[in-house]
């Protein structure tokens, strides 16, 4: 058994944290690779290294002095070390190459990094493990892509080489040699293709929650965690919202079929949710999670003999492409189609794309909607379970929730429901009391 272990900023905040996240990993002698975030916030209101690392490259190229920001920086990694009881440890050279370069020719990416890569050497030294920068093992393209195949034969063979070590999540190697991040959250990505490369067997996510909960704890109360979910329903609810791992970290290991266990540093004992590929595991409820966005405008077209019109949706759709606006869902009726899309991208080019479907569609009339929300209710098990669509639109009625739109993937994976944004909360909250309170 081998496992990849990934720890995330809150588990590395301080000393606390940190000595908690070597206690996990010393616990299984299967966990022999591990990737660390930069200390994230020790309570709420606190700043992230990374944020502040921005702030100092900010204030560089803005010319401005940096040192105050770069003291906050040290005195953090300084009280991780003498916590962890390597006061001795010595960063000086570190902190003096990232102030020289702040000076010199401040990079964003660069600055970013450090706060990866200063925690991957500490936690290297406590562990007594190797440190393998990511810089050499992780590459991007000339187009600044991830390249997934060169840093797998690169990553693997070093690891081949190197039963246990640390490496540090977020960055890698641009196509120019120079230091490049990932998006923001990126040490999620870096987690899942170190799990790949070391052909491991499980990808554990170390976070402060114990996995995904079947709906937003903003909104539901102390909601039911979820035990197992596969990659394809966690991508409708991340799409809809739902964020505990960055959107990009499933494709790697989900190549290699390795699944990712997303744990508590903080409640090591709890099981966590597991995200796996397929399961025969039956979910505890009809429904595996409901997550939704707010600030949707709908756009109904209606024209009688719609459908026997050849490219009669081409030229819809291009009606919105051609105005830079991307379509979120597209319901169609027999003389009708709803295009859904975002308010904050459609608003300021209403008018425009409105005459555009004038001149190319000649449609009957034009109805427009705005102030929805889009609401996804996903579940694997809802293929085989007759009545979930009824019972969540009775659920809807009691509730008062009049539902504007309904769509239901071809998948048969989810069920999305718009309705109006003041009712979002309400109808989230009637939803999960119907297939998991009442379930309880
Ligand atoms: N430290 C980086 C960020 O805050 C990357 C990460 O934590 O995954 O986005």
């Amino acid at each position: 058994m081998k496992k990849v272990v990934k720890f995330g900023g809150s588990s590395l905040a301080d000393s606390e944290q940190f000595k908690k996240a070597a206690a996990i990993i010393r616990a299984e002698d299967s966990r022999v690779y591990a990737v660390p975030s930069a200390p994230g916030k020790r309570f709420s209101g606190d700043r992230k290294v990374t944020d502040l690392l921005l702030d100092a490259y900010a204030a560089a190229a803005d010319g401005k002095s940096f040192d105050g920001i770069l003291g906050k920086i040290e005195a953090r990694y300084k009280e991780i070390c003498e916590g962890l009881g390597i006061g001795d440890f010595d960063l000086g050279s570190d902190f003096a190459e990232i102030a020289g370069s702040l000076k010199e020719n401040p990079k964003r990416d660069f600055t970013a990094s450090r706060g990866e890569y200063l925690n991957g050497k500490i936690l290297a030294r406590c562990l007594g493990w190797e440190f393998i920068d990511a810089k050499d093992v992780i590459f991007f393209d000339e187009d600044g892509r991830f390249d997934p195949e060169k840093t797998n034969s690169v990553l693997k063979a070093r690891l081949d080489k190197t039963p246990q070590a640390v490496i540090p999540g977020f960055y890698g190697c641009a196509a120019d040699g120079s230091v490049k991040t990932f998006s923001r959250g990126g040490s999620d990505i870096t987690g899942s293709i170190v799990a790949r490369a070391a052909n491991a067997d499980v990808y554990e996510n170390w976070t402060d929650v114990s996995g995904f909960m079947v709906a937003d704890p903003r909104i539901v109360n102390d909601p039911q965690s979820i035990d197992v979910i596969t990659y394809r329903e966690l991508r409708e609810l991340s799409y809809m919202g739902a964020s505990v791992l960055h959107e990009e970290a499933i494709f790697p290991v989900r190549k290699a079929g390795i699944p990712i266990n997303i744990r508590n540093t903080n409640d090591p004992a709890a099981p966590g949710t597991w995200i796996v590929e397929s399961t025969a595991h039956q979910p505890k409820f009809t429904i595996t999670g409901i997550a939704g966005k707010k600030d949707f405008c709908s756009v109904l077209i209606s024209k009688a003999l719609m459908n026997s019109e050849i490219g009669f949706y081409e030229r819809v759709a291009n009606a919105f492409a051609d105005n830079g606006i991307s379509i979120e869902h597209m319901p169609s009726g027999i003389d009708t189609m709803t295009v859904v899309v975002h308010e904050s991208e459609f608003l300021e080019k209403e008018q425009r794309v409105i005459s555009e479907l004038n001149r190319r569609c000649h449609p009957d009339n034009i109805e427009i909607d705005s102030d929805l929300a889009l609401i996804a209710v996903v579940g694997r098990g809802m293929k085989n379970t007759r009545g979930t669509a009824g019972r969540i639109f009775s659920a809807l009625a009691h509730a008062h929730v009049n539902v504007r739109m309904i769509d239901q993937g071809s998948s048969e994976l989810n069920i999305i429901i718009a309705v109006a944004n003041d009712d979002f909360e309400t109808a989230i909250r009637a939803i999960y009391d119907i297939f998991v309170t009442t379930q309880l």
